[in-house]
């Protein structure tokens, strides 16, 4: 559902700059999950720690025009941009989401609590939605912002909605009660009732049932004084379904538990029928939100029989944490993305686990834990507590705040004011054999720590010159029309150029969008930092998580992949997930065939998981005039399938069919989006002379000697000489991407600025080349291929493509990279 800018300025009441038109599909309040940035309205929010402020012009260069604001910027470098002036845009963004809200009439279910939300969030979803279409919270967004966000995802088709409400301070829940207005209310649990402090409890359990002012119904465990206590006194006017196990009077009446190996069978009395189901689960907290979710199910009116059936299919939630293989030794577990006491404990639990089987030392990385609306010495008690009960051997802090607790851990214990200061340590340089747990909030940039401490291995020199990439860039861009966007190939490590500096500049360029082939090559790019849009082309279904990990959006070309997708999106709470649907037009490799197109249209749109935010095809010969007329026929059938898909549906979808050689043979093709892949690395469809060469791959002289001429060269005596001859050896073989077929005089390679044939066969490591008539010395460069020796000719000789000569260069040989 989308609104004019226009409309939410008035609905804002907000003093409106600037006078382009907009539709705004998006609210975004944090800029690196942008995605759509024509539709993006963005909220400057501004917290003790950041302001939404300062990316406005990142913002701006990335493509977004619509801003909501507290302070105007400089407007004249914002020539074409609104800017909503409100005084408060965090008030502003959950005004906006009140008022959509009221536009709904349908069942919204709020659910609070201190633990279990997302659980019983994701579980009633998994048991609801065969019957209707639900819109539910993403992830955990439960906060003051996340909320609005939750709730903006209402559209036309939502029958049914599931929202989660969090509060960390007194006085929170009302903003959110007005922006959820839910009908039905499940309060899931009030965390460790001690009884020191009870009346704070008390105090907490009543702010979180005021979310149930309105409510017609109210879910709780009716065993539990003190939320019985609670909805009493608030007086709600709502039907109450309290389940109990040891009251038969309760509207719900829980009469067997009986916990298996595995599952868990519980028995039931509703309105004086007794039932029966069983859970894939054992623990205590699996089996309270399941009894939340039993009744939800029931005032839903879901049949016994399928309530049943689908609490025997529940999956688990799924948990963030990524372990990975570190240097020296070490296992890392990267849990970087929510940092609380119950996600802590959760993780220690896990690095318990993981070191006990190999007997590792057990290190804590943490950073202050934020926002948790604790005071510092409670939070930290508690943090020391879980440290020393979780068997952790060494803690590493990193914060003003953990750093003011230092005292009370009493283990191996190291502490940094920042992420800067741990890095440049003597403690974080001599990590060893240990298992290693990091854990930060967010604006610590732990991304860092991992990528220092991870794993990687090889050394040796492909040059990159990075202005002749721009270059090329610019080459191709001038090409297309202003409005067409970009996407660049950067899969197979761009082309063997690197991706992360590659990535990086053309970040810089402003590129739309980066390809790369896997999810892993996705989330190296993001743990380096690049921020932009990332494309996968060749999604693995075991990689799903990664992607929605890390905002990576996978070409989608057949219904088995989609729905398997759909299927995980689901299960992680994520909806409107962008991908890029693939069409084959003749290439016969991947994707959709053009008759697919009702059949998915129709499966997109009974879901909200994921999104079609582009829909492609990819040339076969648009390279080669023999081709032209298969590449037309292919362009033909990619407008007829694509505009069917784009018309189905409200929202821009970009279509896009040229590659490189496309964008220069076929300029009329261009769409709304190209793909540039290899122009940018130097070669050329048309004439490889206009476009500059981006890689060299060069070495030295390790040695040279005189060989007569009966004698030969290298492995099984094939090198023959014809002459006294002059051989050098250069650190370079097979092994590095040297084709095997180049040997025995099949090509050379240039040293000091003359043709130097490779002499016998290549080594793994090493080969041999004839310097006889060229003037030079041990430590001399020879130049494998480059501006003098251009990547076509090696191509040439081995009756391959460029892509092939530049994609094989081993990950050993070491990227150098030149800009100036
Ligand atoms: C690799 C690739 C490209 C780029 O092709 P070039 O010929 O290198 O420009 C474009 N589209 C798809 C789908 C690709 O896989």
């Amino acid at each position: 559902m989308s609104y004019s800018i226009e409309t939410i300025s008035q609905l804002l009441c907000a003093k409106r700059i600037g006078d382009k038109e907009s539709r705004i599909d998006w609210l975004l309040t944090d800029s690196r999950s942008l995605c759509f940035a024509e539709e993006t309205l963005f909220f400057a929010l501004q917290s003790k720690r950041n302001d939404g402020h300062k990316y406005i012009s990142d913002l701006y260069a990335r493509g977004v025009r619509n801003f909501v604001v507290s302070q105007l910027p400089d407007t004249a470098s914002f020539t074409d941009a609104n800017f909503l002036v409100v005084a408060n845009p965090l008030k502003a963004l959950q005004k906006l989401a009140e008022l959509h809200r009221a536009k709904f009439q349908i069942p919204v279910i709020g659910v609070t609590g201190s633990n279990g939300k997302t659980v019983v969030k994701e579980w009633l979803h998994q048991l609801l939605s065969p019957d209707r279409v639900i819109t539910r919270s993403p992830r955990s967004y439960n906060s003051q912002i996340g909320v609005p966000l939750s709730v903006w995802q209402l559209n036309e088709e939502s029958e049914l909605a599931i929202i989660e409400a969090g509060i960390s301070e007194m006085g929170e829940m009302r903003a959110l009660q007005s922006i959820i207005r839910p009908t039905i209310g499940i309060l899931t649990n009030i965390g460790g009732a001690h009884q020191e402090n009870f009346f704070s409890l008390q105090e907490k359990c009543m702010e979180k049932v005021s979310l149930f002012k309105d409510c017609d119904v109210v879910i709780y465990n009716g065993d539990n004084d003190l939320i019985s206590d609670c909805v009493a006194k608030n007086m709600l006017t709502a039907r109450e379904i309290a389940w109990s196990k040891k009251d038969k009077e309760k509207p719900l009446f829980i009469s067997a538990i009986n916990k298996g190996t595995d599952r868990t069978s519980i028995s039931y009395r509703y309105l004086g029928f007794d039932n029966s189901f069983t859970i894939p689960f054992i623990d205590d907290a699996s089996i309270e939100n399941s009894l939340n979710c039993l009744a939800a199910c029931l005032y839903l009116m879901v049949p016994n029989e399928e309530i049943t059936a689908r609490m025997a299919k529940l999956e688990p939630v799924a948990m963030r944490l990524e372990v990975k293989e570190g240097k020296n030794g070490c296992v890392l577990i990267n849990d970087t993305y929510n940092s609380d006491i119950a996600s802590l404990d959760i993780a220690l639990d896990f690095l318990y686990r993981r070191s006990e089987a190999k007997g590792m030392k057990r290190t804590l990385i943490l950073s202050d834990i934020l926002e948790t609306g604790q005071s510092t010495t409670l939070l930290y008690r508690k943090v020391t507590q879980l440290v020393h009960s979780r068997g952790i051997n060494k803690i590493i802090g990193v914060g003003p705040e953990i750093t003011s607790s230092a005292k009370k851990f009493e283990i191996e214990k190291y502490f940094f004011p920042n992420t800067e200061a741990l890095l440049k340590s003597e403690v974080f340089s001599s990590l060893r054999n240990e298992v290693i747990l990091i854990k930060g909030s967010r604006d610590f940039a732990f991304e860092r720590i991992s990528e220092e401490l991870e794993l990687k291995v090889h050394e040796t020199i492909l040059e990159i010159n990075l202005n002749a990439l721009v270059a090329n860039l610019n080459y191709f861009r001038a090409k297309l029309k202003p409005e067409t966007k970009m996407v660049c190939m950067v899969k197979a490590f761009a082309y063997g150029a690197g991706s992360y500096e590659v990535a990086k500049t053309l970040q810089d360029h402003r590129v739309d969008y980066l390809a790369v082939a896997v999810a892993d090559e996705g989330s190296d790019l993001r743990k380096a930092g690049i921020t932009g849009s990332i494309m996968i082309m060749n999604p693995e279904m075991s990689a799903f998580k990664t992607m929605f990990d890390y905002k990576l959006e996978p070409e989608v070309y057949s219904f088995h992949l989609l729905d398997a997708l759909i299927k995980e999106a689901e299960k992680e709470g994520i909806t409107n997930f962008p991908i890029h649907v693939k069409l084959d037009t003749g290439m016969h490799r991947l994707g959709f065939a053009p008759e697919d197109m009702p059949e998915l249209i129709k499966r997109l749109k009974s879901q909200n998981a994921v999104l079609p935010r582009s829909v492609f095809s990819h040339l076969v010969g648009s390279d080669s005039e023999k081709f032209d007329t298969f590449t037309r026929q292919q362009i033909e059938i990619f407008d007829e399938a694509s505009l069917q898909l784009t018309s189905a549906f409200q929202h821009k979808i970009l279509r896009h069919i040229c590659n490189s050689a496309g964008i220069e043979r076929f300029p009329g093709a261009q769409h709304d989006m190209v793909r540039l892949g290899i122009g940018l690395y130097g070669v050329s469809a048309v004439d490889n002379s206009i476009i500059n060469n981006v890689s060299t791959l060069k070495t030295t002289i390790l040695q040279i000697r005189d060989v007569p001429k009966e004698d030969s060269v290298g492995y099984s005596r094939k090198g023959r000489l014809e002459r006294d001859s002059r051989i050098a050896a250069i650190p370079i073989g097979y092994a590095d991407g040297l084709n095997r077929h180049l040997g025995n005089g099949n090509a050379y390679c240039m040293v000091n600025g003359k043709k130097a044939p490779y002499v016998g066969n290549i080594c793994m490591d090493v080969c041999m080349i004839d310097v006889t008539d060229i003037d030079c010395k041990e430590g001399d460069n020879a130049i494998i291929f480059g501006d003098e020796l251009p990547i076509t000719v090696l191509s040439d000789i081995l009756d391959t493509i460029p892509y092939e000569i530049l994609t094989s260069v081993s990950s050993r040989v070491k990227r150098v990279y030149f800009q100036d």
